[in-house]
């Protein structure tokens, strides 16, 4: 007899373990507010079975929200509901996910009777009432301490994220407004970022801004497809648009062809760039299987995304070793997108379980890794301007004369040949002076190069300060100056001369305290012969006036005019 009580309760205890593993939702409020409780799955391999042989399986046990992966296209799910409270209660079921799938199934039993089934078939909608701006919203009125069960079939595109919520009527409509905050968000910031980059492109013709503009298209039209705007705004749903999954695809090869241009691998770095060339091939492979089949070819896509992940990290830390500024910025960004891409993997691969960083993983690495993209093209700006402005300043010091900052004489014979030309396009007169210290030996002699140096510099900035803006004024040599006096005639430039050699002789350069130096200049004096002269020629001139002046006794302007006869020579003595 011990034996046989003891089979009575064995039978007993496993019939209540059976019994338990059924989980059931009991209500004894008539505010009811689920978003998180116990439901029971089946994964239906042949996609063939009805309610009725469905009924009969067994269920394993899963959350209300739940990721069962790929490989389960078609699952159903059981959800028992007890009314424990003493009134009927009208209930909302809604499936957040509906624009997810492909077709969607309620059915409600009760006393082991289908009493009522509604079937949403998103390539077809018809005039079902149950689809509400991309949630299917199931009604059910439960009877006072009764059982209902209710039987969803989901049949996912890909795969298989589920989700239920059971709402009393006033939950239910709270429920519905508040969708999609968040994801607009992110979608109006990436297009902020597409709009800037395209302006940007046609400002620098940068390649890379184009490539980072498709691929910001490419995140952002995903986004708002995978997390419902496009249905909750378009109200479009089906076939047409699961094609936009397209874009998981092409988000990826503008990607690694904003790698290779913002990098330029292909000058650059020749390894890097053939790897990042063979992530191509397959990439583009599956962008054209997705035009024919784009379920089919999604089911690769988390594998190849990891390919990619591996890929692109090693072209970046490998970029970083070689010394690439910019490679360390792409690792961060790229380090946020691979890390919230591989828990949104294992979520679509139902390995996690589903958290709201887990299953908008995707699109909150895609927002990480762009807006540090954003600063990568930003950062990259800055690096060609600090060229632009290095090579601006060797190419000023390759024209200027250290001492003094004036030109030398190598930026002078440049400059002077295009006023020249410039002359002679408007018929008008130039005039060159040189210019040379006098006595400046003696300057060094009794106070040292150092002070010498100091008198040069000053004597250059009074020269500066004598000039026009358009005159051509030079550092020739050791103590020697000239200047080119464009719009300028024989009178003009004797008076300019003049008016330099007074200013010169009228200034005293402070040395030590106390004591004070004054200079004097001789100044030789030539006109351009615009038909005649180079401006070597009328250098020349000048240099045999300047030597006159120097002859005659210094601190005077002398003039040449042995190519205009007609002017007699003019000698100015102060
Ligand atoms: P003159 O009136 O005939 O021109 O007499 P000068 O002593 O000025 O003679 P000259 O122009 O031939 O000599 C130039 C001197 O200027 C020679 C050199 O000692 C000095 N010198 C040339 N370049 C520099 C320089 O960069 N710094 C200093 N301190 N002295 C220089
Ligand atoms: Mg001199
Ligand atoms: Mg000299």
């Amino acid at each position: 007899m011990p034996l046989t009580r003891f089979f009575v309760l064995l039978v007993l205890l496993l019939s209540a373990a059976a019994a338990s593993a059924e989980p059931r939702v009991v209500l004894d409020s008539t505010s009811v507010n689920l978003t998180d409780f116990r439901i029971g799955y089946y994964i239906d391999d042949s996609r063939e079975l009805t309610y009725q042989q469905v009924r009969d399986r067994s269920f394993r046990e899963t959350a209300s929200t739940t990721s069962l992966g790929t490989n389960a296209r078609v699952a159903w799910y059981k959800v028992i509901l007890e009314n424990a409270t003493d009134s009927d209660l009208a209930l909302d079921v809604q499936m957040p996910h509906a624009y997810h799938v492909e077709s969607v199934a309620f059915h409600e039993e009760r006393d082991g009777q289908l009493v009522r089934s509604e079937i949403l078939d998103l390539d077809n909608l018809g005039n079902s009432g149950i689809m509400y701006h991309g949630v299917a919203v199931y009604p059910v009125t439960l009877p006072a301490n009764a059982t209902t069960t209710l039987y969803v079939r989901s049949f996912a595109y890909s795969h298989q994220w589920f989700a239920l919520d059971i709402y009393d009527e006033e939950h239910s409509r709270q429920a519905l407004v508040a969708t999609n905050n968040d994801v607009a968000l992110l979608v109006g910031m990436m297009l902020a970022l597409v709009f800037y980059n395209f302006l940007l492109y046609f400002a620098t013709s940068k390649l890379e801004n184009i490539f980072y503009s498709f691929y910001l298209i490419s995140g952002l039209v995903w986004i708002a497809l995978s997390y419902g705007l496009v249905a909750s705004l378009f109200d479009a749903y089906g076939d047409e648009v699961f094609m936009l999954n397209i874009s998981l695809i092409t988000m990826p090869i503008f990607l690694v062809l904003f790698m290779m241009a913002i990098f330029e691998t292909k000058t650059r770095y020749r390894v890097e760039h053939r790897f990042l060339q063979a992530l191509l091939v397959p990439l583009c492979v599956m962008f054209v299987w997705g035009l024919f089949d784009i379920s089919a070819a999604l089911k690769p896509a988390s594998t190849a995304a990891v390919i990619m992940m591996v890929v692109t990290l090693s072209v970046t830390f490998s970029l970083l070793r070689k010394g690439n500024p910019l490679a360390k910025f792409f690792l961060v960004g790229h380090g946020f997108f691979v890390i919230f891409n591989v828990m949104a993997v294992l979520f679509y691969k139902g390995l996690i379980e589903p958290t709201y960083i887990a299953s908008h993983g995707v699109g909150i690495g895609i927002m990480l890794e762009a807006l540090m993209l954003a600063f990568i093209i930003s950062h990259r700006i800055k690096i060609l301007e600090d060229i632009r402005a290095s090579q601006d300043e060797l190419k000023k010091q390759a024209a200027t004369d250290p001492l003094t900052r004036l030109y030398n004489r190598r930026y002078f014979f440049a400059e002077a040949g295009y006023l020249m030309e410039v002359a002679k396009a408007h018929q008008q007169p130039l005039a060159v002076l040189a210019i040379d210290i006098d006595r400046f030996k003696q300057v060094n002699d009794t106070h040292g190069h150092a002070v010498g140096d100091q008198v040069i510099i000053t004597l250059a900035r009074a020269l500066k300060a004598q000039s026009r803006n358009k005159d051509l004024l030079a550092r020739f040599g050791g103590e020697e100056f000239v200047m080119l006096l464009p719009e300028t005639n024989t009178d003009q430039a004797l008076a300019c001369a003049e008016r330099v050699r007074a200013a010169i002789a009228a200034q005293r350069i402070d040395l030590s305290p106390g004591k004070q130096l004054s200079l004097t200049v001789s100044i030789g004096v030539a006109t351009v012969n615009l038909a005649t002269d180079s401006i070597e020629t009328a250098l020349n001139r000048a240099d045999k006036a300047l030597y006159e002046a120097k002859h005659k006794g210094r601190n005077q302007v002398c003039l040449n005019n042995d190519n205009q006869t007609t002017e007699p020579g003019v000698t100015q003595k102060p």
